[in-house]
């Protein structure tokens, strides 16, 4: 098998901002190479498998690798038959060297594709009221860069000579020269009263902008402490943004959401919190860890062609299923079942381990066993199971009480995850965290025990969100009042009951 290279742009901020295409070049990749990105979380789209290589992470012993070394690094991984996404902020092309990594794999023999992305030179400023043209006040826009290279052949920006040409003018990398920049476009003859606005991580839930004039832009972006990543505006579209401003108003702007669910779970959480403009807290109070049942799994790992179903309550089941496959040579091709997944991240996990899951049924395993019901004769059926060591009952006697041959499988069980907890306790107390998210019983019990009484009382300052109402009994036992419960139990279910909260106390 040949590998080949994929340039993805990641967008400018949140993680939803990637293309279609791009994000289903991250789901097969083989290989992520990536630089800092403003969406990390969109790493957790690969396959657990794949190798995340971060070749541009700075202030670490490890000394940056070259432009040359990654452009070797990625022909390399190529030509081990990789799939290869070269992952880049914004757009590959726009100031992104994008065009050095093709011309290496080109000149390798290395196939390569390009799936561009949303530059930040307009998405950035999008997400802070800003369009880049506009009928009433421009016709034109360029996008320039800041940052003086001496190596570069080409990155000598006539400033004086744009401020006129263009009415819109976006200047990336221009925080380190900001007070120069400014000055070289003022002296090319644009107006001190000129509107010039910069927009740091746009995009994001730590956006921060400044709208302010071309005289005035470099002491205001001083005095308010905006640093890099951001993205520098001038031009009269500028003043619309405090009309056209919305992202800074979803109700989730900027909200602080700390996600107690096991961190291989959190990924969906993460990225629909982060697309609402939150900042999610990842803070794992419970983590997975293997059981193995040798004699049940010789018996099932003997049996595989003889089901006719695997249903699969959970991802977690999956996961180690395909890992107790591996670990005891066993071929899971031999299923020939029909594969039940409990929703969208168990689905993932199926095809994860080469087993094609039928549509996920939607939500919790109430909901998928009244589904397999009414959708499936099941007397005499032979069931394989896969699931936790204590897990609810609900779904294998269901099925057993349609006649169905149920196997259990227990592959995991779930324990408490060690966490700083002076860490945690001293945010709650600071009332950093304006939401706290629990998605099971074990999470809540696991954070009761963990940040101890006082932590308890300082976390009832905020927003108390339980997933489902087994969770909000087990919040209501430990001494909380759950303010939100969501009622589906999914990252969308969760965004729309804080926006629910966010937008009454909002208004309050
Ligand atoms: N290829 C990228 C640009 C890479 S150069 C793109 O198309 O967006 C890096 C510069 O991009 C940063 O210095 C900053 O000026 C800008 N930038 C990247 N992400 C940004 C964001 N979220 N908000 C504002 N500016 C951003």
């Amino acid at each position: 098998m040949s590998g080949k290279v994929t340039l993805v742009g990641a967008g400018p901020g949140a993680p939803d901002l990637i293309t279609v295409r791009g994000e289903r070049a991250l789901r097969e990749a083989d290989a992520v190479v990536y630089d800092a990105l403003a969406a990390e979380s969109l790493l957790d789209l690969a396959p657990e498998r794949a190798a995340r290589i971060d070749v541009g992470r700075r202030g670490h012993s490890e000394p940056a690798r070259t432009q040359e070394e990654i452009s070797a690094l990625l022909v390399k991984l190529a030509r081990e038959g990789k799939r290869v996404v070269r992952l880049k902020g914004g757009d590959p092309y726009v100031f992104g060297r994008g065009g050095e990594e093709a011309a290496a794999c080109r000149a390798a023999g290395v196939p390569f594709e390009v799936v561009p992305g949303i530059t930040s030179a307009i998405g950035a400023l999008s997400h802070a009221g800003i369009p880049v043209t506009d009928r009433r006040h421009s016709a034109s826009f360029a996008v320039v860069t800041g940052h003086k290279d001496p190596g570069a052949a080409r990155e000598h920006v006539r400033f004086g000579e744009l401020a006129r040409a263009v009415d819109t003018l976006v200047i990336l990398m221009a925080m380190k020269n900001l007070e120069a920049i400014l000055g070289e476009v003022l002296a090319g003859g644009r107006v001190p009263e000129t509107p010039a606005a910069c927009v740091m991580q746009g995009a994001t839930g730590a956006q921060r902008s400044v709208v302010a004039t071309l005289a005035t832009l470099a002491t205001r972006v001083r005095e308010a402490g905006l640093a890099a990543p951001a993205a520098v505006v001038i031009g009269d579209v500028v003043r619309l943004a405090p009309e056209l401003a919305w992202f800074e108003r979803l109700p989730l702007f900027g909200k602080r959401v700390l996600i107690t669910r096991q961190a291989s779970q959190s990924g969906e959480w993460r990225r629909a919190l982060e697309a609402a403009g939150a900042v999610p807290v990842l803070t794992p109070m419970i983590r997975t860890a293997p059981v193995r049942d040798d004699a049940a799994l010789a018996r099932v790992f003997g049996a595989l062609g003889t089901y006719d179903w695997l249903v699969a309550a959970s991802a977690n089941a999956l996961r180690e299923l395909g890992a107790a496959a591996r670990e005891r040579g066993a071929d899971l091709a031999k299923l020939r079942a029909r594969v039940a997944c409990v929703g969208e991240a168990s689905a993932a996990s199926a095809r994860e381990i080469g087993l094609t899951p039928l549509p996920a049924s939607g939500g919790d395993a109430e909901r998928l066993l009244a589904w397999l019901r009414a959708n499936h004769e099941w007397r005499g059926r032979r069931v394989l199971l896969p699931r936790a060591a204590l897990a609810s009952e609900a779904l294998p006697a269901g099925l057993r009480a349609e006649g169905a041959l149920v196997d259990e499988l227990p592959l995991y069980r779930t324990e408490a995850a060690p966490f700083d907890r002076d860490a945690l306790v001293a945010r709650l107390a600071a009332r950093e965290l304006d939401a706290l998210a629990f998605a099971s019983p074990s999470a809540v019990r696991h954070f009761a025990a963990g940040v101890g009484a006082d932590g308890v009382a300082a976390a009832r300052a905020s927003a108390i969100v339980a997933i489902g109402t087994i969770t909000a009994d087990a919040l209501r036992s430990a001494g909380f009042a759950p303010n939100v419960v969501a009622e589906t139990p999914s990252a969308a279910g969760l965004v729309s009951a804080l926006e629910a909260h966010f937008t009454v106390e909002g208004s309050r």
